[in-house]
């Protein structure tokens, strides 16, 4: 097929677009490289500079014809969220309606969206499935909750095939694609920062009610994130909007995860407990069943050890992130 990877410059975008490459897809990864890293864009694949707000732009890029788009292109920190709701809907909605438009004049039936498990918010029940209430906590969540639902309406009134994918936290790396934000908030690169710098990370919370008082998360390989895609991409029909979540359904602590990094890398990583971060869940696990029984995904690398040491190795290849 011929695919267009909006945000493919973006950690799981370049993980994706090299494995669609792989998979002989003729591949055009479209990014402002406002977050994405030139170096991130994968080779074999074409790349296009430019902004999803930009209508016109984004009218001639879908003009030239592509059998489908996978959607990554967003601003995803739920921090900045609260501090800047306008740009959060800006980017995430109205990029995303244009993107929507200039496919409905260009007909190209096929859409796979990054979502996110931010739309459930406080989950009443875990691991979270499906059908859970979506009550997002913030505007990162919302904003992406909005696209969900223009997405859904698009694909009633026009005969769209979309899948919307609701992640839950990624980590790892896959080959030369690793993750590289600035500023850097996740738990794991910032772990793995404390260990290579020989300095300490912070607990957020330590008086949760979960089994050790710290927040309890589903991580996920980006490798096996990166193949869900390719499988969404023949998941839905004409007219159909498949949601599925993904993770491994299996949750693991702040805690846990520190002592898991101290035996992948050997180093005794200072930790201190802080207070919580504001907004944050005490624990967000996915029922990942729904994906496993349509499209037969399944993970390949659900160890959280094997991810914080794809991590890890990433991390020592690229001491400076892409720079
Ligand atoms: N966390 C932490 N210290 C950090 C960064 C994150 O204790 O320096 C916690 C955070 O409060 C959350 C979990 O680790 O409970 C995962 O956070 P991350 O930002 O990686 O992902 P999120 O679940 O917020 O999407």
């Amino acid at each position: 097929m011929k695919l267009l990877v909006t945000g493919g410059a973006g950690y799981v975008g370049s993980v994706v677009a090299s494995q669609l490459v792989e998979a002989g897809h003729e591949t055009v990864v479209l990014d402002n490289l406002s977050k994405g890293h030139r170096a991130a864009l994968p080779d074999g694949a074409r790349p296009v500079e430019g902004d999803l707000l930009d209508e016109g732009f984004v009218r001639e890029t879908l003009a030239e014809g592509f059998d489908g788009v996978l959607h990554f292109a967003a601003l995803s920190l739920v921090g900045e969220s609260v501090e800047q709701p306008e740009i959060y809907y800006r980017n995430n909605v109205c990029g995303t309606l244009n993107l929507l438009e200039a496919m409905g004049e260009a007909g190209t039936g096929r859409l796979v969206f990054s979502s996110t498990a931010a739309v459930y918010g406080e989950p009443e029940e875990v691991p979270i499935r499906e059908s859970a209430a979506t009550l997002p906590t913030n505007p990162y969540g919302s904003s992406k909750l909005a696209v969900d639902r223009l997405i859904g309406a698009v694909c009633g009134a026009r005969g769209l095939a979309a899948t919307s994918l609701r992640y839950f936290n990624v980590a790892g790396a896959g080959g030369r694609f690793g993750e590289d934000h600035h500023p850097e908030t996740h738990l794991i690169p910032l772990v793995l920062k404390a260990a290579a710098e020989g300095s300490s990370v912070k607990i957020f919370g330590t008086d949760y009610p979960t089994r050790d008082g710290t927040a309890v998360r589903d991580y996920i390989h980006v490798e096996d994130l990166g193949r869900a895609h390719l499988l969404a991409l023949e998941a839905a029909g004409p007219g159909e909007h498949s949601v599925y979540n993904l993770g491994n359904g299996a949750g693991f602590s702040v805690r846990e995860v520190v002592e898991a990094a101290r035996r992948v890398t050997g180093k005794s990583i200072d930790a201190v407990e802080a207070p919580r971060r504001a907004g944050d869940p005490p624990a967000l696990v996915a029922s990942s069943q729904k994906i496993q029984a349509d499209l037969g995904w399944k993970p390949e690398k659900p160890e959280l050890e094997t991810m914080i040491s794809d991590a890890w190795a990433w991390m020592r290849d690229h001491p400076n992130g892409y720079e």
